[in-house]
């Protein structure tokens, strides 16, 4: 049996990641399952497979969680302490599906206790890559990445040396609005952002998609997993969404991952890793499709790609304030104070401010400069939404 543990249970990935388990119990004890304001999802599923504990986030919420596991022996906890110490439990196998820099803290616990993490937070690797990679290079775990444009680069690597590799390519759906015209875009509400295409994911990482900011996030994470030269990763627009990355070879090969846009094949691969198994995902008829189309992405629609590419060449702390940067805008646009393409322009200005300065430069990434960085990035960035708005 394998101890499992799944932070983020009741978001997209954690639900899908519940499903290849739930089909085959025998193989598993599940060790911890957390979520946020979910408690009725968070409890059915913890009763439902057995866990040692669930965990809210919100410590208001505990009350809510023991009473809908009353009776069932799964263990009630709650808070940001109660998080850390459910990834300290002993575990083979940990599910990293939080959203936002929340995520950060619990993964790095897990890998702490040298257990294999399987990367859906993006933004663990964004914000702190060198500390991540070091701790899992310290205590013996692998990280094992999740999202499906590096799960497709990773697996397009397997036996592969990097010095063979030119160049990194990652596909791009394009989002809700790829056909849409700029004045279309400057209009739209959360609501038309929300809406995907080609893929069922969580409301923020939808939205992040449209903007492309999701897309900028991952050209830092293949950086800081791949160790390679920002310069030669590449992101093209691919609208059917099926050919998730091609690795670039110096003689000139393209050896492409393609699949239909199902996360439970990234998550499965990570799971059964460095195995396959069986994964009950739709087996694609090329035929039927019969063409796959691929363009550049338009600079001017999606600034946040170039800003990715600066983060990179500044390094250090500017993923962490991008990062933060990135989610107040996105809050923002949200609660309707910014329009959709004034968040990029709220990121860069809070990157013009805070990237160049000397303490940013200089500072150590641990968990607390990673964490005070987010919080500076975080003010600096409500205020520079709140002068936009006057
Ligand atoms: P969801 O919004 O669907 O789920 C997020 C999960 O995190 C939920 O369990 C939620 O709890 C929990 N949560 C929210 N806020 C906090 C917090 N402050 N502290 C602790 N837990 C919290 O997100 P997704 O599943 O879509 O995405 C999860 C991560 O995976 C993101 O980093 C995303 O970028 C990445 N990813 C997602 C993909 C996808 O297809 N969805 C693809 C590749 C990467 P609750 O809902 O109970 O409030």
């Amino acid at each position: 049996m394998r101890r499992v543990s799944i932070f983020g249970a009741t978001g997209s990935i954690g639900q899908n990641t519940i499903d290849l388990i739930a089909r085959d119990p025998e193989s598993y004890d599940v060790v911890a399952l957390t979520g946020g304001q979910n408690i009725a999802r968070l409890a059915q599923d913890a009763v439902r497979l057995r866990a040692e504990i669930a965990v809210t986030a919100d410590e208001k919420r505990l009350p809510d969680l023991r009473d809908a596991l009353a009776g069932s022996g799964v263990e009630a906890a709650a808070g940001s302490e109660a998080l850390l110490e459910a990834a300290t439990r002993p575990t083979d196998w940990v599910m990293s599906a939080i959203v936002g820099a929340a995520g950060l803290a619990p993964g790095l616990k897990a890998l702490e206790q040298g257990a294999t993490l399987a990367l859906a937070n993006k933004e663990s690797l964004v914000t702190a890559g060198a500390l991540i990679m070091e701790t899992a290079r310290a205590h013996g775990g692998h990280i094992l990445p999740v999202d499906s444009e590096h799960s497709a680069v990773f697996q397009g690597l397997v036996g592969e040396d990097m010095s063979a590799v030119e160049r990194i390519i990652i596909t791009a759906s394009g989002g809700a609005f790829r056909d849409w015209s700029l004045d279309d875009m400057a209009k739209a509400t959360p609501a038309q952002a929300s809406s995907h295409p080609n893929w069922n994911m969580g409301q923020r990482i939808t939205i992040d998609s449209a903007s492309m900011f999701n897309k900028a996030l991952e050209v830092i994470e293949t950086k800081e997993f791949f160790g390679c030269d920002h310069d030669m990763i590449e992101v093209l627009v691919h609208p059917e969404s099926m050919v998730h990355a091609l690795v670039g070879f110096r003689d000139g090969a393209l050896m492409a991952h393609v699949g239909p846009p199902d996360m439970r094949h990234a998550i499965g691969y990570a799971l059964h890793w460095p195995h396959r198994h069986s994964l009950p995902v739709e087996r694609l008829d090329l035929a039927k499709i019969g063409q796959l189309t691929f363009r550049d992405p338009d600079p001017v629609r999606y600034p946040a790609l170039r800003l990715a590419h600066e983060v990179l060449e500044a390094g250090g702390m500017a993923g962490a304030v991008f990062n933060a940067a990135k989610e107040r805008a996105l809050d923002a646009f949200l609660d309707g104070r910014i329009g959709f393409l004034q968040m990029a322009d709220a990121v860069e200005e809070v990157l013009e401010r805070l990237v160049a300065s000397q303490c940013l430069k200089n500072a150590q990434m641990t968990l607390d400069t990673v964490q005070e960085t987010d919080h500076l990035a975080r003010k600096t960035a409500d205020n520079v939404i709140a002068e936009q708005n006057r």
